[in-house]
């Protein structure tokens, strides 16, 4: 098509004043609609069709699809089906629902958060959290800041900066995303002191470190991975009479801990905060949105003139949390005040506790329909399989589920299907397998909004 052909295309104008246009000015306002249309203009000089061009309707059209991803956010929800309930990259834990109202409430309006309604003096924002996090834990004291990383930074630099901290080379762990206790460690101005071997830490081994430069012993729970076989750590109870003795603090980090006892849902028991801090750590550090289900935080919990000292840090100030994220962190610990309807309320155990009967049954149920929504050469069958916690939350511990298993006869027809379900209105994302792509069915709660979702795969409006 020449450059004369090319006169007859509509102008901006003209666009802007066709009919079909009008909702999409509502939608988008007149500076970023007639931005599009330029650019849908421009795009169709650069490289004309060979025959027709498209009219006023047809470019208005291109504009609205081009603005309506835009404007759709590489945040919207999700189906996790990856088979990882508490899965770093995708967010971690599913906030109970009244944690969501407790943080949209405090969004829309203002709160007491630094300020006392009892004396109508200044109050203090860890006050929210402080008494329910003691009866929780059994803690003297507690404190809050922006996740567990730096709840361990700044116990680490409260306690010992300047000062060594003595810790098991059996636990210089790397939690991922650069998380390396040594580096931490270095940060937090910190002198680290490796003590016994990969496998084996003896009481002997803490006792010979102590000395007038220690500032603190450090335990570390080695979250995502297990060291089997000749092994030998110091536990709790045991490190903390070491570290009474010399007249230390002790600081254990739990990770994710965890405030029930989870083998009452069908997990792997894990120790809880609160034996923890019975065993005698002085402080015990753990995340709010791995196995607690909350929101992204770290606490720290333990005796009162320690957590003092973090509150009188400069560094707390940097890493206080919002009042967003002190609402939804209330509102989620309550729910520990009654365990035996905590699986129904928070949706993260509620997910972990879910037996595979019930999870093969929903996969039976899916599956014609599923069957319908696929282009042809996809072919789709119901397979037990294992998820996982995540988070580095009980590494070994995989829970039997069951999943879809697709498969296509040549991998790059899986590798489009794969891309057509990221590309959803709601992007379903699984994990690959031997050859074939498996939706975990664990995290899927609402069966009916997967189905219409996948209708779209149809449509044509999910392939890329
Ligand atoms: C996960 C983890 C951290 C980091 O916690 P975040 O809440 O992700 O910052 C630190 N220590 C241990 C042992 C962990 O498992």
């Amino acid at each position: 098509m020449d450059k004369a052909a090319l006169r007859a295309l509509p102008s901006v104008d003209r666009v802007l004043g066709a009919p079909s246009c009008a909702p999409v000015l509502r939608r988008f306002g007149r500076s970023e609609a007639t931005a599009a249309i330029r650019a849908e203009l421009a795009a169709i000089r650069a490289t004309p069709a060979a025959t027709s061009l498209p009219d006023a309707d047809a470019i208005a059209a291109r504009a609205s699809a081009a603005l309506e991803a835009r404007h759709r956010s590489g945040l919207r929800p999700l189906f996790n089906l990856t088979g990882t309930v508490l899965h770093t990259n995708l967010g971690r834990a599913i906030l109970a629902e009244a944690a969501v109202e407790a943080a949209t409430a405090a969004m829309r309006d203002a709160v007491a958060l630094e300020f006392d309604l009892a004396t109508g003096k200044r109050g203090e924002r860890d006050d929210h959290l402080r008494a329910l996090l003691c009866e929780l834990t059994g803690a003297e004291d507690a404190t809050v800041v922006n996740n567990n990383a730096a709840a361990v930074l700044i116990a680490l630099n409260t306690l010992g900066e300047g000062r060594q901290a003595v810790v098991s080379r059996g636990e210089l762990i790397e939690i991922g995303g650069a998380f390396r206790m040594p580096d931490i460690m270095a940060r937090a101005g910190v002198r680290l002191v490796e003590i016994g071997t990969t496998n084996r830490t003896h009481p002997r081994d803490y006792r010979a470190a102590l000395g007038p430069e220690v500032g603190l012993l450090l335990k570390v729970h080695t979250s995502n991975y297990r060291i089997e076989g000749f092994t030998a750590e110091v536990g709790g109870a045991a490190l903390a009479a070491i570290a009474r003795e010399a007249g230390v603090p002790l600081l254990n980090d739990l990770g994710s801990g965890t405030l029930t006892d989870l083998s009452h849902h069908g997990l792997q028991r894990e120790p809880t905060v609160r034996e923890a801090v019975e065993e005698g750590a002085d402080l015990v550090t753990f995340s709010g949105d791995k196995l607690l289900g909350g929101p992204q935080a770290g606490f720290i919990v333990g005796r009162r003139e320690l957590i003092g000292a973090i509150n009188r840090n400069p560094m707390k100030r940097a890493l206080r949390v919002d009042k967003i994220r002190l609402a939804a962190l209330e509102a989620t610990l309550k729910l520990y005040r009654d365990p035996d309807r905590l699986a129904e309320r928070l949706p993260t155990l509620g997910l972990l506790a879910r037996r595979a009967p019930e999870i093969e049954a929903q996969a039976r149920r899916l599956l014609d329909a599923v069957e319908q929504a696929l282009p042809a050469d996809i072919a789709v069958e119901a397979v037990p399989c294992r998820s996982q916690i995540g988070s580095g939350a009980l590494p070994l511990d995989t829970l039997p589920s069951f999943a879809l298993r697709f498969t296509a006869p040549r991998g790059r027809d899986l590798e489009a299907f794969v891309a057509a379900l990221r590309a959803l209105p709601r992007p379903v994302i699984g994990r690959l397998r031997d050859g074939a792509l498996l939706l975990d069915l664990r995290c899927l709660t609402d069966e009916a909004a997967f189905l219409d979702n996948l209708a779209a795969l149809a449509s044509g409006h999910g392939i890329v």
